[in-house]
């Protein structure tokens, strides 16, 4: 069986980096029919707080990355981890450093004067702790192999060789007895069964020192893999700098579907053939970690928003009127009612073509509802002045007659318009989308008549032909 886990430390919103290493890790249990675990790597007790847990667990659910059973709280699990501290005491693997932190200073103040790497020197590696006195406080360290090599068949790096003389006998539990950060997650992924660990390659370093523990305590190691960081449009590793956001502000600031940015995250490194548009369906067949690329991938705004232009157009109606109708009502200051409601719904079909994000598409139906007199923008202005009343008024007059106020029947009374006048549709439309919207850019006009209903489109061009 395949297990694999996403181990967020919540100390802030899951940002996309994370989310892609949920995405990834998700995709590759889904796949093989396995399991995806969460793990929050909660130990930091000061800089973990319950907001950034709700944050990344609410941001996972929105993305539909669904895990199985509960998510699994890493700074609860400290007596576990100080049990197989102990276990690696007994059997040889590791062994009690009485060093004082003076003493530690002094030796790497002479390893920085000499030039040597800073580094534990195992001056307790072979002591009998019965030469520290009494009570003296100290930490568990690893016994670390000090000759050959360690290799890491990485599923996206390839093979990563570490000469073992350059890792030194880490620590594994403080001195006050809780374990460090390399001790849990090796403790927690064994015990939580994972098979694979999949997550940014800033953890590449750490795994040769997981691998050590992993091994001194005899368990099967997991397959590894670590993705390239995502970088910024100009290359340098994402930061805040480059606006870097949590996926909640994809969602509300920028209107984006999870879908959307979901797709673009699995696009963000891993890629299958030249397409953009794979989702979740045809990713959760294709994933692998073979497609992975090897160096690192860049945001890209542009990539984004055509992705979710696509996803807004394939979209349902009514799913994208309940997510349209509060941005609409935020625009309009006042709630919508349940006629305001199921006109959104209506024009949806015609709304969402052009729409790019949640907010657009709000805009875009913002005509909807203006009260008359519509404010105009400027080209909109421009194309009401001169003859435009009189060709206003004689559309009105046209319009009035029509017996079944539809697409249909508005466009048969605007084409009578255009020949009578010996004008082409279009210079017909100009004038009316701009006393009826405000604008030059709208939905087709005849849907734009048909929408706003018999009344209201004859009250709005009378607003511009008295
Ligand atoms: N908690 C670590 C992080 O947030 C991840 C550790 C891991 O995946 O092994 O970067």
């Amino acid at each position: 069986e395949v297990v694999t886990r996403f181990a967020p430390s919540p100390t802030g919103f899951l940002h996309i980096g994370g989310a892609r290493t949920a995405l990834f890790n998700w995709l590759l249990a889904r796949r093989a029919g396995g399991r995806f675990l969460v793990r929050i790597e909660d130990t930091d007790r000061a800089r973990s707080t319950q907001p950034a847990i709700d944050a990344i667990l609410d941001g996972m659910r929105w993305l539909g990355l669904d895990w199985d059973g509960e998510p699994v709280f890493q700074f609860q699990r400290a007596a576990r981890h100080a049990e197989v501290a102990q276990a690696m005491l007994d059997s040889g693997h590791a062994y009690k450093c009485f060093a004082t932190a003076e003493e530690l200073e002094a030796m790497r103040a002479d390893q920085r004067a000499r030039k040597q790497p800073l580094r534990y020197d195992g001056r307790w590696r072979d002591r009998d702790p019965a030469e520290a006195p009494a009570g003296a406080p100290f930490v568990v360290r690893l016994r670390a192999e000090t000759t050959g090599a360690t290799t890491i068949h990485d599923q996206v790096q390839g093979d990563v060789t570490v000469q073992n003389a350059e890792l030194d006998d880490m620590v594994l539990l403080r001195s006050d007895g809780t374990p460090t950060y390399m001790l849990a997650v090796v403790v927690d992924d064994h015990d939580m069964g994972v098979t694979h660990v999949v997550r940014g390659d800033d953890h590449l370093n750490n795994a040769f020192r997981q691998l050590g523990i992993v091994r001194a305590m005899g368990w099967a190691e997991p397959v590894y893999a670590h993705i390239p960081l995502i970088h910024g449009p100009d290359g340098a590793k994402l930061s805040k700098r480059h606006g870097a956001l949590g996926v909640e502000a994809y969602r509300d600031e920028l209107g984006i579907l999870p879908e959307a940015l979901d797709n673009y995250l699995l696009r963000l490194g891993w890629g299958h053939g030249d397409t953009d548009i794979i989702d979740r369906t045809a990713a959760t067949a294709l994933f692998d970690l073979a497609d992975v690329g090897r160096s690192p991938s860049r945001t890209d705004a542009k990539k984004l928003e055509n992705l979710n232009g696509h996803y807004i157009r394939e979209a349902d109606d009514a799913r994208l009127t309940d997510l349209v109708a509060p941005r609409v009502a935020a625009l309009i200051d006042r709630p919508l009612t349940p006629d305001d409601h199921a006109l959104l719904l209506r024009a949806m079909p015609e709304l969402k073509p052009r729409a790019r994000d949640l907010n657009d598409l709000a805009d875009g139906a913002l005509f909807l509802y203006r009260t008359r007199p519509l404010p105009l923008d400027d080209k909109a202005a421009g194309l009401l002045q001169g003859d435009a009343p009189v060709l206003l008024a004689t559309i009105a007059g046209e319009l009035a007659g029509v017996e079944t106020w539809d697409v249909a029947g508005v466009e048969a009374a605007l084409r009578v318009v255009a020949e009578r006048a010996g004008l082409g549709l279009g210079k017909v439309a100009q004038p009316l989308r701009a006393a009826l919207t405000g604008r030059t850019t709208s939905p087709g006009i005849f849907d734009v008549v048909a929408l706003l209903g018999r009344d209201e489109t004859l009250a709005r061009i009378g607003d511009r032909t008295a």
